[in-house]
């Protein structure tokens, strides 16, 4: 099976850095702030670019570049995931890193945002290989993480094994276990009940929430999710076990469509066994283009940056796209999806579960005290109902879309952490 590059849009109109600037840009024009402020918060406070040299099983050495960005710690240490995939570069991990400075504060953790990266396609490697090189990473920005500095987590291309490796390495060099250095670990470990599903959960909360306010209810609805990794593959569960109709799904390989809906439960089995979604039974095949462009109620992009752009915008027929991934939509496409009435839930709030239940892992980890997975569902829940509730009523009150409403929320929390604490010297 070839693989295609898991980014097409890596750069240019649609790179992931332009849109993220493009949307701070708009928050900052609604919000009226000054030059001096929009600068200070479209700037990352500090990065560390790291040479990564891996040996292969075979005994070559081949080096590999690795990033970590804090885009802002204002409020709280860096937060955000650890990508590897052959595309990533900094300007990538640059526009992650901001959008969880925003997603952090929308849902009112206490973080600032950063992102990590490494530039290697991790399904060529071994597990080895990626351990001596999740290691090699982690020894490289071990000065700039840690519980109350910079807190790591699962994202395209890693793990929780990826994540109990970082924790191993960073614990191993200080000479005692430091659980919170990572969320999104196995439970042995300290990780936390409901962690892996976080994510997709918070998903399927705000689309229900969002449909409701608009008299649908998500259990009558058709569905097609993009990706079928972390993200999407729970999402698709989540909304097949709530009565949703998934009528197609995809991943980097191609993807799978059935009119009548498709059995996630026995698709779920065919990836355990495959790999891949290709060639589930009972299914007819799709492209990724097409799935974009299926006529259902809601679609859910949860696998990479700026697949919904200028030209497949104009050929989405959903009424809702509830973002799973992280910057799916570029400001261009965003622009074509209102103009036709599309209603978008922002990345930074539909997929803002994972770091609500980040968030639940670090405090379990700091109390040494953990919490049944009913208190974590359900403060997930109440959480993400909430937040989607704040930004929904500012949208309604300011007349402006859900995006501008959750980026103002976000900002403004940022920008009065800034102004509070004044600037030193
Ligand atoms: P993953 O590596 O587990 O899965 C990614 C999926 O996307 C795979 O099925 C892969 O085959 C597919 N994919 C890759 N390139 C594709 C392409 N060009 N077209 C279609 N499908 C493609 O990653 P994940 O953790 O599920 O992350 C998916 C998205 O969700 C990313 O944008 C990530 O930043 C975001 N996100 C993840 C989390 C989390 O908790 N894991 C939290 C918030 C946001």
């Amino acid at each position: 099976m070839s693989a295609p590059s898991t980014n097409p849009a890596q750069h240019g109109i649609g790179s992931p850095l332009v849109t993220a600037q493009a949307q701070l840009s708009e928050a900052i024009e609604i919000l009226g702030y000054d030059e001096g402020l929009h600068q200070m918060l479209a700037t990352p406070r500090r990065e560390m670019h790291v040479a990564v040299p891996l040996r292969r099983d075979d005994g070559r050495v081949v080096l590999h570049s690795g990033f970590r960005v804090q885009h802002n710690i204002s409020r709280g240490p860096g937060k955000g995931g650890l990508r590897y995939a052959p595309t990533v570069d900094i300007e990538e991990v640059r526009a992650l890193a901001m959008w969880m400075t925003w997603k952090c504060a929308v849902v009112d953790v206490p973080y600032g945002g950063a992102k990590g990266g490494v530039t290697i396609d991790p399904r060529g490697h071994s597990a080895a290989e990626l351990e001596r090189l999740t290691r090699r990473y982690t020894s490289e920005i071990s000065p700039i993480i840690g519980p109350e500095r910079d807190i790591m987590a699962p994202d395209i291309g890693t793990d929780e094994r990826t994540m109990a490796w970082v924790m191993d390495t960073f614990s191993v060099n200080r000479g005692y276990t430091i659980p919170a250095v990572t969320t999104g670990k196995p439970l042995t470990i300290g990780g936390s009940l409901g962690r892996t599903t976080a994510t997709s959960r918070g998903v399927v909360h705000t689309a229900r929430a969002a449909l409701a306010d608009a008299g649908t209810d998500l259990r009558e609805v058709s569905t097609a999710v993009q990706g079928f990794g972390k993200v999407g593959s729970h999402a698709a569960r989540f909304l097949h076990e709530t009565g949703a109709r998934v009528n197609a799904v995809s991943d980097q390989y191609g993807g799978v469509h059935a009119p009548d809906g498709l059995d996630v439960p026995a698709l779920l089995e065919h990836v355990a066994a495959t790999g891949s979604v290709v060639d589930f039974a009972d299914a007819d095949p799709i492209d990724n283009a097409d799935l974009l462009a299926l006529d259902v109620d809601v679609l859910v992009p949860a696998a990479v940056e700026g697949v919904i752009d200028a030209e497949t915008a104009r050929t989405v027929k959903a009424r809702w796209v509830v973002e799973g991934a992280n910057g799916p939509t570029t400001a261009e496409g965003d622009r074509l999806l209102a103009e036709r009435g599309v209603q978008v839930v922002p990345d930074i709030l539909a997929n803002a579960g994972g770091v609500v239940v980040s968030y639940f892992e670090w405090v379990q980890a700091n109390q040494a005290y953990w919490w049944t997975e009913h208190e974590i569902e359900e403060r997930l829940e109440h959480r993400m109902l909430s937040s989607y509730r704040s930004v929904a009523a500012l949208a309604r009150a300011e007349g402006i879309s859900l995006r501008d409403a959750a980026l103002v929320i976000g900002v403004r929390r940022v920008a009065e952490a800034h102004l509070v604490r004044g600037l030193y010297p």
